[in-house]
């Protein structure tokens, strides 16, 4: 792999992620919710800060964004469609934009839906997607601004990338969304078998995250919205994806 990745806690249950490019000695935090536990993370691998890819303006990911950037001089890549209120963004990007970090292609990837201007970061190369609060693990992003379609088809547009697609996310929610997949799936022996791994994961006190793509279709909940299972579990036999999606989400807002 030409790009290293290093995830660490923050707070209660955030995930920081740290690319570092060794051909160019570039480095990138996904988001940036907090300084310190990103600067002990740099400073524990050695890494010089160069930019920051935002994926949307809630406070979580973006507080510490001015101190950073003013500490280090960080370039800012983030959503042309929230520019209006994430301060500081240096290359603003929309759907299907291409750039470059160190030498490593990342493509931009719309998502609207827990926030309207929100992003995901992915990188074909080395197939890795960075899908802040859109896609977890057995979950989604509640939908803060925008409309279940709206999620639904952002969703739809991150499980169209290829299965072995690393995928990193915003939150360790994995336990607490498998509790709730089981609710409505527990018929899924892809699932059964995934939970047990997060059980034991989390005794460990290890991260469930990076998942993969291929593993997110076949037990997140969400994704299987297509499902007949997943419709007779909400009482829509027959009833398009997109509003089994909606019932499951409502389900989950419900707790
Ligand atoms: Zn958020
Ligand atoms: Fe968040």
């Amino acid at each position: 792999m030409a790009l290293l990745i290093h995830q660490f806690g923050i707070g209660s249950d955030n995930l920081g992620v740290l690319i570092h490019d060794p051909a160019t000695g570039k480095t990138a935090s996904i988001d940036a919710g907090e300084e310190a536990p990103i600067v002990a993370a740099l400073h524990e691998k050695g890494w010089q800060l160069t930019d920051i890819l935002v994926t949307h303006h809630h406070g979580d990911h973006i507080a510490a964004l001015a101190a950073l950037k003013t500490r280090f001089g960080a370039r800012v890549v983030g959503p042309l469609a929230d520019q209006h209120r994430i301060a500081g963004i240096d290359l603003p990007v929309s759907e299907g934009d291409h750039f470059s970090f160190g030498n490593i292609g990342f493509e931009v990837i719309e998502t609207p839906g827990h926030t309207v201007g929100h992003v995901a970061f992915y990188c074909p190369s080395e197939a890795v997607l960075f899908a802040g609060d859109t896609m977890f693990s057995m979950g989604c992003g509640r939908l803060f601004e925008g409309t279940p379609q709206q999620m639904w088809s952002s969703l739809s547009k991150l499980a169209a990338l290829p299965d072995a697609t690393l995928l990193y996310c915003g939150h360790e929610y994995t336990l607490s969304n498998a509790h709730f997949a089981l609710r409505f799936d527990a018929g899924n022996p892809a699932l059964q078998k995934r939970v047990a791994e997060v059980e034991a994961l989390r005794a460990k006190g290890d991260f469930t995250i990076p998942s993969t793509i291929g593993q997110e279709k076949a037990t997140n909940p969400f994704l299987r919205a297509g499902e007949p299972a997943l419709a007779a579990a909400v009482g829509l036999t027959g009833h398009p994806a997109g509003e089994v999606f909606a019932a499951l989400r409502e389900a989950k807002n419900k707790g």
